[in-house]
């Protein structure tokens, strides 16, 4: 007769005591860290077997009037972006016909532009649109191999997540590296001593952007002997990075100076120097401390405008999730009525300027202004409207909190 501490996994041989469950088949066992094990491995191994490229095929048009939808402003950038990503899948899409002779490249893309000017919403529009996943790693965080940090294959193992471990859409994804100049190295020399959050990132990143397969740990985290590797090829991944490049406006202008003077021309007039940032050029990425590779690697570079007063007053009240519609619905659902006074709103942006929060401070405006009304409202039996004036939001702004909020 057997005894109930002999029976053990049928995959692992570990004993009934030492697991947490074991499920009892005809003739065999199986403990509850294989069913796992053995779950990942179908997952993965059916999700590379399908061909279900489920993205759409939209023309640059079509896209760039969805991110109209979503995105105020930044018309260029967003032209830009339209095309190189319906390159980048038509490439995909057609791979299995291409004439030999003819090699599409890959079009991985860098937008510069100040913080909070709509680099990641862009990008997180596009997979939307597109319908495929959609990750953002942050560059300030990733170390080369062997350093304290994140390996650059981590940024794959949340791509990976979004896809919800389909190995082939994750393998047609977006990846959206934020903050990329912050690895810029820190002189435009080369580096004599090692460079560890810098250079040696941005040589790490080469072999993702251009196309490789990475060994990348299902769970994240470092690289352990002991975990199974998903194997994932990057060559359809489109990487989108993006960042504020503080100061390299002095850059362009130099650069354009100097060309100027070198022509002996009236170039200069042309110029408009306000906004310098729209005569960006890899050249500049270079100066700034990208190295030529990486800047290779993403050979679309495009920009982002600063939000003006007006950009800001759109924001808040015309994108399809526009912050706005958002309290009116929030309200709504409680059954109360929720109106903004003109003025009230562009209160709401001098203060998003005056403060130097810019868009992404518009919806700290608003939580702190909203905070009260959202916590008594749906208390009141009587008050089924609130109409937010100029002297209501005056009244919150003596609320310490909002104070706070103030950039130095
Ligand atoms: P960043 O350029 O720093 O990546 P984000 O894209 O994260 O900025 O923008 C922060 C927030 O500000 C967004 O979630 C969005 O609500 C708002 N926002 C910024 N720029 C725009 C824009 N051009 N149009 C609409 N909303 C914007």
């Amino acid at each position: 007769m057997t005894v109930s501490k002999d029976i053990f996994c049928s995959f692992c041989s570990k004993n009934k005591q030492d697991t947490n469950l074991l499920i009892a088949g005809n003739s065999a066992h199986i403990c509850d860290l294989c069913i796992e094990k053995a779950h990942l491995i179908v997952k993965t191994d059916h999700s590379s077997n399908t061909k279900s490229e489920n993205f759409q095929l939209l023309k640059p048009q079509v896209i760039k009037k969805h991110l109209d939808q979503y995105i105020i402003g930044q018309d260029q950038a967003k032209k830009v972006i339209s095309v190189s990503v319906y390159n980048h899948y038509k490439r995909i899409s057609q791979s299995d016909f291409v004439d030999e002779s003819v090699e599409i490249e890959k079009s991985n893309i860098i937008m510069v532009g100040g913080t909070g000017t709509g680099k990641t919403l862009i990008a997180r529009s596009i997979a939307k649109i597109l319908n495929v996943p959609f990750c953002i790693a942050d560059a300030t965080v990733l170390t080369e191999a062997g350093y304290v940090g994140e390996d650059v294959e981590s940024i794959l193992t949340r791509l990976l997540q979004a896809a919800d471990y389909d190995l082939k859409k994750a393998q047609n994804g977006i990846v959206f590296i934020d903050e990329v100049d912050k690895i810029a190295r820190k002189s435009d020399n080369p580096s004599i001593t090692r460079d560890v959050s810098g250079e040696g990132v941005q040589q790490a990143m080469l072999k993702l952007l251009e196309g490789t397969i990475v060994n990348v740990p299902p769970q994240g985290g470092r690289k352990h002997p002991d975990q199974k590797m998903i194997a994932l090829d990057t060559k359809n991944i489109l990487f989108i990075s993006g960042g504020a490049f503080s100061g390299i406006e002095n850059k362009i202008s130099t650069r354009l100076n100097a060309r100027s003077i070198g022509f002996k021309s009236n170039n200069d007039k042309n110029i408009n120097r306000e906004h310098i940032l729209q005569y960006i050029s890899p050249q500049d990425l270079k100066s700034f401390g990208l190295i030529p590779e990486l800047i290779g690697r993403m050979p679309v570079v495009t920009y982002l405008n600063p939000l003006d007063k007006k950009a800001l007053r759109l924001i808040l009240t015309n994108p399809k999730n526009a912050l706005i519609k958002q309290y009116k619905k929030l309200f709504e659902i409680d059954g109360i009525i929720l109106e903004f006074d003109d003025e009230a709103l562009d209160l709401i942006v001098e203060k998003a300027v005056e403060y130097k929060l810019g868009a992404r401070g518009l919806r700290s405006i608003c939580e702190a202004i909203m905070l009260d009304a959202m916590y008594n409202f749906p208390s009141y039996v009587k008050k089924r409207k609130l109409n937010i004036t100029i002297s209501y939001i005056n009244k919150q702004l003596e609320n310490q909190s909002f104070k706070k909020l103030k950039v130095a």
